[in-house]
């Protein structure tokens, strides 16, 4: 072939397939014809790489004749690294002529062109698909899914799971945040790696994630998501246990399943996974899908329910363990329809999926604080109630002052409320949060972080927000099975009420169901207390008893 419909061949493969290997065959051609006997780049990540000469060397070309000097092309951008190329005479040869040497100078830059054009490239795909800490966007995974689902060739080999890492703020709290963030990213990656070649995460937020694993593999990703050691100092080789649950889906050789409908049901699964404390790895079954149809049902039903004061609120003493009387108490919501008392996770989760369940808190809020008036008027003792609002209610900026409304027009004095809101999972939600929290401290309504350690934010979150209370979640204390996780969560319980004792903070323990479990919450001066052992939530008929 001659030169010029070799280069042309060369060009078009390049601006086909975007990447040198697949042109070296012409590359090898070309320089033979040009009589270049070695080509290779010598790459470097930066100038100080350069400087440093810790170069990363690709050979083109290498004709294993013996060579002269090489003529050295430097190219640098900002975008891409600094590349130099060496050009190669053979040793002992005639020099190249102008036409050989106009031409080898074209070949590199043409190299050089290509090779920026597949590393911007690169860079383009990787912003779309990324999120800033390197794993695969969420719409990425959902992209990647739709497709394999259409291809075809999924169906009977693949089963999905939907990951959350347990105690991740715990982890964060007790290694920092940058460490933190390397230790899940090593555990995500080893993780992936055991679910097998063709696996695939991505991160739905936070501590989250979704994972694809190759049939076969499924056993030893379990092993792994209930506990692998990841060395998180590599000069000491200290390491830390984490550990995930998972609500875990197979997709079957028959399954008519599209992308939205196995993100539900790993929804639901992981879920279920998350709060019924029996099981870290749930599977998917039909009976824990909120269907469609009750989804609509409850979503059609809320209106009128809230009218008809269908929504009662339930009051779960808060115990002082000093001498055993009432601290306080949780407003808790039950939905009393045809005659059943339906509870709150069978509905609050289908409010969440819009703004309703705002609605559903402001109605509890001012419920609270009619009985709290009322309490007043009959000169009970009253004690401070505290109220659930749901992270919807973040991205409203009147938050405060609906607050604020609703304590003043029941002339409720603000000591005698506390808002309860969780953990967040993103610094957007953060700064909500932050700004929330300090609106309510200076009007004197308390505020606590509830469920907390089992959410993904770190220190951060109680040394910047102006909390009040911290209640603990249930899985923090000692459970009737003894496992390796025992003697794990006792130090953090222990590390938490410490912690919280130290930044003058109140904290609470919630779920407290047995004996044994108040004896840990004394050993650790942990005094204050919710939960089973004491009352379950009361109606507030049998809650007035005990403000007497
Ligand atoms: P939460 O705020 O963490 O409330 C504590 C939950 O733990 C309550 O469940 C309570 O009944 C339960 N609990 C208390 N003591 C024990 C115990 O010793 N052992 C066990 N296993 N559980 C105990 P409940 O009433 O079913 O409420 C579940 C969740 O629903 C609440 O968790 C809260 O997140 C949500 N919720 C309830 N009412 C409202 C509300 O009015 N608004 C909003 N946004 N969420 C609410
Ligand atoms: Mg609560
Ligand atoms: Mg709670």
């Amino acid at each position: 072939m001659e030169y010029q419909r070799l280069f042309d061949t060369f060009l078009d493969t390049m601006s086909e397939k975007g990447a040198i290997p697949y042109a070296i065959p012409y590359i090898i051609r070309l320089c033979d014809k040009l009589r270049v006997r070695k080509l290779m780049i010598k790459r470097y990540e930066s100038r100080r790489h350069e400087i440093a000469g810790r170069s990363e060397d690709i050979m083109l070309y290498d004709s294993g004749k013996p060579c002269g000097e090489p003529k050295e092309y430097r190219h640098s951008a900002m975008t891409v690294t600094i590349a130099n190329y060496f050009a190669y005479p053979g040793e002992g040869e005639e020099p190249w002529d102008e036409t050989e040497t106009e031409r080898i100078d074209r070949l590199v830059a043409m190299l050089y062109i290509f090779n920026s054009r597949a590393k911007m490239l690169d860079m383009v795909i990787r912003a779309a698909s990324y999120d800033d800490d390197g794993y695969y966007t969420l719409k990425y995974f959902l992209e990647y899914l739709n497709l394999k689902l259409v291809e075809g060739d999924i169906r009977g080999k693949y089963t999905f799971a939907y990951i959350n890492l347990k105690h991740f703020s715990m982890v964060n709290q007790l290694i920092g945040r940058p460490m933190g963030t390397f230790v899940m990213k090593r555990y995500i990656n080893e993780v992936t790696a055991i679910a097998g070649d063709t696996a695939l995460a991505a991160r739905i937020g936070g501590d989250n994630f979704v994972l694809m694993i190759e049939n076969g593999c499924v056993n030893p990703v379990m092993n792994a998501l209930s506990g692998l050691n990841i060395i998180y100092d590599v000069n000491t080789g200290e390491k830390i246990q984490i550990s995930a649950t998972a609500g875990m889906y197979r997709l079957t050789e028959d399954s008519t399943d599209n992308v939205d409908s196995i993100m539900d049901k790993l929804t639901a699964a992981s879920h279920v996974a998350r709060t019924s404390g029996k099981s870290d790895n749930v599977y998917f079954s039909e009976s824990i899908s909120i269907s469609k149809e009750r989804l609509a049902l409850i979503q059609q039903l809320f209106p009128t329910a809230l009218e008809k004061e269908e929504y009662l609120v339930y009051y779960q003493p808060k115990v002082s363990l000093r001498d055993g009387t009432l601290y306080g108490a949780e407003a808790l919501c039950r939905w009393y329809h045809d005659g059943d008392i339906i509870p709150p996770l069978d509905f609050i989760p289908v409010l969440e999926h819009s703004m309703d369940i705002c609605k559903l808190d402001f109605y509890m809020l001012d419920h609270v604080c009619r009985d709290i008036r009322r309490w007043l008027n009959e000169g009970r003792k009253v004690v401070r109630v505290s109220v659930n609002l749901s992270r919807k209610h973040m991205m409203d900026m009147d938050l405060l002052t609906r607050i604020i409304d609703i304590v003043d027009r029941n002339d409720v004095p603000h000591q005698y409320i506390e808002i309860e809101l969780t953990e967040t999972t993103t610094d957007v939600e953060f700064r909500d949060l932050k700004r929330v929290v300090s609106g309510l401290q200076a009007a004197g309504i308390y505020t606590s972080v509830d469920d907390f350690g089992i959410g993904y934010s770190s220190l951060n979150l109680i040394k910047e927000i102006p909390w009040d209370v911290i209640k603990v979640d249930r899985s923090f204390l000692p459970s009737d099975i003894e496992d390796e996780d025992s003697s794990r969560r006792a130090i953090m319980f222990k590390y938490v009420v410490a912690m919280a004792h130290e930044m003058g903070l109140e904290c609470i323990a919630e779920g407290v169901e047995t004996e044994q479990q108040v004896q840990v919450l004394r050993d650790n001066s942990c005094e204050l207390a919710q939960g089973f052992y004491f009352d379950k939530p009361l109606p507030v008929k049998d809650f007035e008893q005990k403000l007497k």
